[in-house]
């Protein structure tokens, strides 16, 4: 049985340094998606709480203790953050699994990534002291110039509940490095971890403000964030149609925006890898983990012909074992779907699939021994064609279509017949087509002979209907700073371009 002991924190919106009652006092349940129980409430945010915080982070610029501030100087309260968040993992973590069914081991490993990408910012912020004001040699003795680099200014952050604090995090923390003061929308059906940022910021004591963290409806609270006057940039993590919703709004403004969208990865697997076993585990981690809710999850196996039958068969014999059951149990390897409409979402693509002539090759039901939660067995699905909904369309959910192919061409053509373009992965020895296929694919990622390792040093992104922009990495901080070019003209001869009426 799932053994936990830690109380569901009742918390506010989080705003100008403090905890402050939403202005229309409206409250969201949390759901436990393992037990379908109501577990606690978080509050609802709207339009005129969006003005609030808004003119918060508008404050804490214009104040010394946030707005003239050195990267060296920020770096401490993000090291102080990434802390208290390795101090209380254990608690975070079980908190995070109660709220989206995230296992256990993947919501502590998801922790360690917060604390790391804090600590990653905090280096850079420390960096970009140095970096902050740069000579540029015109060749010319008339003029001198440099270039600043400056917080862009008021930031909102709006981001999803597959990694909830995490992908929070992809966003705050370069955000804060830069020196911007944040607005943070997390999804609603995962904020719990999200506000208890808010009280570790509280706790290291971040000048009121720099960060606000706003909790409730996309509708209600997203959208008056992307088309707030006051708010510089939008940088959105979620589902293609949100985003475009969001640039819509955006676009009123001419308010720049990044977009973080969903996709539609291939796993391409030749037959000329060494085991067999190794690339089938990454195949299922590629698809399975985390329930299949990834962004870049790699849902459509690409398989030689050659080796298509023993793989699948391997497969299948490694999706048996996987352990379905309470995130919070031990050995959990897969939990539940984040909510009922989302789970209802999942089993709608398996049915349509099968509706549309695929075959289900193993799952597409509720695991038997679970009567409760939004539970979904790992499937694969064969007999698939390029014009199916599930071939085409992000599921979301642990669900892995397979085709085959005979030559490269094909493989690649396979890969790239997608309207998004987040990820791919390769699984062969021959280094040769290794770097064939990085060139070919059409996405931001690439991932030979592994899916899914994420590192927050390498920007994160994609392409086509998945987005543009980048998280982590260095460009992960440079979205969140205003390039200003100053020239100084340094002659002591006029400029002498109009006639001077003195010499009439
Ligand atoms: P979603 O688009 O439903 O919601 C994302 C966020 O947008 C939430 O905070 C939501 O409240 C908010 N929102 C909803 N309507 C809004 C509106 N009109 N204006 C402004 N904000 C609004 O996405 P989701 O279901 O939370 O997340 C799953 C999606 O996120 C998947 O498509 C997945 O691929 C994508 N994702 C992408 C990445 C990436 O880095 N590319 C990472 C994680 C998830």
């Amino acid at each position: 049985m799932a053994i936990h002991n830690v109380p569901i924190p009742s918390r506010q919106l989080y705003i100008d340094g403090e905890w402050r009652e939403p202005v229309k006092k409206k409250r969201i349940p949390i759901i436990n998606p393992a037990t379908e129980d109501i577990i606690g409430d978080f509050p609802a945010a709207t339009a005129e709480d969006v003005d609030i915080a808004v003119e918060a982070a508008r404050r804490a610029l214009a104040r010394d203790d946030w707005g003239s501030t050195t990267g060296e100087q920020r770096a401490k309260y993000l090291r102080a953050i990434a802390a208290k968040v390795l101090e209380r993992k254990s608690e975070l973590a079980i908190l995070e699994s109660l709220d989206c069914g995230k296992t256990l081991f993947e919501s502590a490993a998801d922790l360690d990534d917060v604390a790391a990408c804090f600590e990653y910012y905090a280096d850079l912020a420390e960096a970009l002291d140095l970096k902050r004001k740069t000579p540029v040699d015109l060749h010319l003795d008339s003029f001198k110039s440099y270039v600043l680099r400056e917080p862009l200014g008021v930031v909102g952050l709006i981001t999803p509940w597959n990694y909830p604090l995490l992908m929070a995090t992809w966003k705050v923390a370069p955000a804060l490095a830069a020196g911007c003061a944040a607005i943070l929308k997390p999804s609603e059906l995962a904020s719990i971890t999200c506000l208890e940022l808010g009280e570790i910021c509280r706790e290291v004591g971040l000048p009121p403000g720099a960060l606000n963290i706003l909790t409730g409806l996309g509708p209600e609270a997203g959208a008056p964030l992307s088309s707030h006057p006051h708010v510089d940039k939008i940088s959105f993590t979620g589902s293609a149609a949100t985003g475009a919703k969001v640039m819509t709004a955006a676009a009123q403004l001419v308010k720049p925006v990044t977009l973080e969208l969903g996709g539609k990865s291939p796993i391409v697997v030749f037959d000329d890898i060494d085991n067999l076993d190794i690339a089938v585990e990454w195949t299922l981690f590629g698809c399975f983990a985390n329930a299949g809710q990834v962004c870049t999850a790699t849902s459509r196996l690409i398989i030689q012909e050659s080796i298509a039958s023993a793989f699948l068969d391997r497969l299948i014999l490694w999706t048996k074992n996987i352990k379905i059951s309470d995130p919070l149990e031990e050995d959990c390897k897969l939990g539940p779907i984040v909510s009922s409409a989302q789970y209802e979402k999942v089993m709608k693509f398996i049915s349509n699939a099968k509706n549309e002539g695929a075959t289900i090759l193993y799952g597409g039901e509720r695991p038997q021994h679970l009567k409760k939660g939004y539970y979904v067995q790992p499937t694969i699905i064969t007999d698939v064609n390029t014009s199916m909904e599930i071939w085409k369309e992000e599921v979301f959910g642990p669900v892995l279509c397979v085709r085959t192919f005979k030559t490269e061409q094909e493989a690649i053509e396979l890969a790239n017949d997608t309207e998004y373009g987040l990820a791919s992965a390769i699984m062969s020895k021959d280094a040769g087509r290794c770097e064939r296929f990085t060139k070919a694919f059409q996405t931001g990622i690439i991932w030979i002979n592994c899916s899914q390792p994420s590192f927050c040093q390498l920007p994160f992104g994609g392409k086509k209907r998945s987005g543009f922009g980048r998280d982590l990495g260095e460009m992960g901080l440079e979205k969140y700073l205003n390039i200003k070019q100053v020239t100084e003209y340094t002659c002591d001869d006029a400029w002498a371009f109009y006639k001077s009426p003195s010499k009439n």
